[in-house]
């Protein structure tokens, strides 16, 4: 077997793991732990599934060691994603004591994801001593906006002091999606990346660098989102509150969890299931799709202010990738793109093509967020 690399994805109750070989792209391993520290909690990896009721973090990460086992000699590295990255890193970094204490430096800007990150660091770190480990963040892609783009207008000194700006997020996507962009469509400098998955963000990049980008200072900013409300009038917060009972943690719980697709729908925040029951005249799921599609929509057309013209824009994320359906509804709302009705009918589902050359152009590209740290951490690793 060829040299491979660890990518881990430590999110606060679940853990996704790949073995990928950086160069053929070929996953050897892949698998998801979930529920950890619930009766639910199991590991579900090509080989099937293991069940482990009550099981805490370390002892599920021992359990993906054991699965590792039969590769450990070809691991040549191990590739973390972290959320944030806070204004320290605008590239990913080879994990050393000073970046974990920038990673910690960061935790109050993202406290529900970056310990969660910090604690696989820290296990992997422990049992490979001897394998690079690399922190590919979720921010540091948009670390080129510029301070228009980033800032909000609220007094300056909240940034100088509390460093509260716009971060974004989906960055590894994004910056994924931009190389293989300029393969896809070499002509294209300027691209609105439209990311839809369960969070979905748009990106505006101009010579292969994000100028702008939907979400803020937390995922919560910018479009219509599975469980996430999105762009909102925070005069609301009060007003609801008292209305509803809730405090700030309750207020937060509802915008994240409670609103989006599956606010609006009362059904689910997944977008296969509410296509179906758009299907069947649903009126919820329809005016949830809608509502999802026009704001999408108009973030897109204003994009075109950040990229100063955007040459073409992209589709990616599960729903990007997938949903024809979205895809039409969405370029038919936006006066300077037009589908190629046939090209759009043509392309496979969950495949990279061109959906459209009239004027601008349009494109689907899968997205690989684990290539892309497989791939930062064989070049860091190699650079040793
Ligand atoms: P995550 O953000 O969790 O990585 P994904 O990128 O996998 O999520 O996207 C999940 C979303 O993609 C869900 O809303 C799901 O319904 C949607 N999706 C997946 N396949 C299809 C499809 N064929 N048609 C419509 N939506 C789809």
């Amino acid at each position: 077997m060829n040299d491979t690399i660890f990518v881990l994805n430590c999110g606060s109750s679940s853990i996704k793991f790949q073995l990928i070989e950086p160069h053929s792209h070929e996953v050897i391993l892949k698998g998801l732990a979930e529920n950890i520290g619930s009766k639910r909690c199991q590991i579900k990896h090509a080989g099937g599934t293991l069940s482990l009721p009550g099981t805490g973090y370390e002892e599920v990460i021992a359990a993906i060691l054991e699965l590792l086992q039969p590769y450990q000699a070809d691991i040549k590295g191990i590739g973390h994603r972290v959320v944030h990255g806070g204004e320290h890193f605008s590239e990913s970094a080879l994990i050393t004591d000073e970046v974990i204490a920038k990673i910690k430096d960061c935790n109050s800007l993202a406290p529900l994801h970056n310990p969660a990150n910090l604690k696989g660091i820290e296990i992997f770190r422990k049992s490979f001593p001897m394998l690079p480990n690399v922190a590919v963040f979720d921010t540091a892609f948009h670390m080129s906006l510029q301070k228009q783009a980033y800032l909000y207008a609220i007094a300056y000194e909240h940034y100088e002091k509390f460093h509260v700006r716009r971060y974004g997020f989906h960055g590894t996507s994004h910056r994924f999606i931009t190389m293989e962009a300029e393969k896809l469509l070499p002509h294209a400098k300027n691209i609105i990346i439209a990311h839809l998955g369960n969070g979905a963000s748009v990106c505006a990049v101009k010579n292969g660098k994000s100028v702008d980008t939907s979400m803020g200072f937390t995922p919560l900013e910018g479009l219509v989102m599975g469980t996430r409300s999105g762009d909102i009038d925070p005069g609301m917060l009060p007003f609801l509150g008292k209305k509803l009972d809730l405090n700030t943690e309750g207020l937060l719980q509802m915008l994240n969890k409670e609103s989006g697709l599956l606010g609006i729908s009362g059904i689910s925040s997944d977008m296969r299931l509410l296509e179906e029951e758009m299907e069947k005249g649903n009126k919820q799921a329809t005016l949830a799709i809608e509502i999802f599609c026009y704001r999408l929509a108009k973030y897109i057309a204003s994009y075109e202010v950040p990229t100063g013209g955007a040459d073409a824009l992209i589709f990616t994320g599960g729903i990007g990738e997938n949903s024809p359906l979205i895809r039409k509804k969405v370029i038919d709302l936006l006066p300077s793109f037009t589908l190629d009705t046939k090209l759009h009918q043509n392309l496979a589902r969950g495949q990279a093509g061109i959906i459209s050359s009239k004027g601008k152009t349009i494109g689907v590209i899968p997205t690989n967020e684990e290539l892309l740290i497989a791939k930062d951490t064989d070049d860091i690793r190699r650079k040793l």
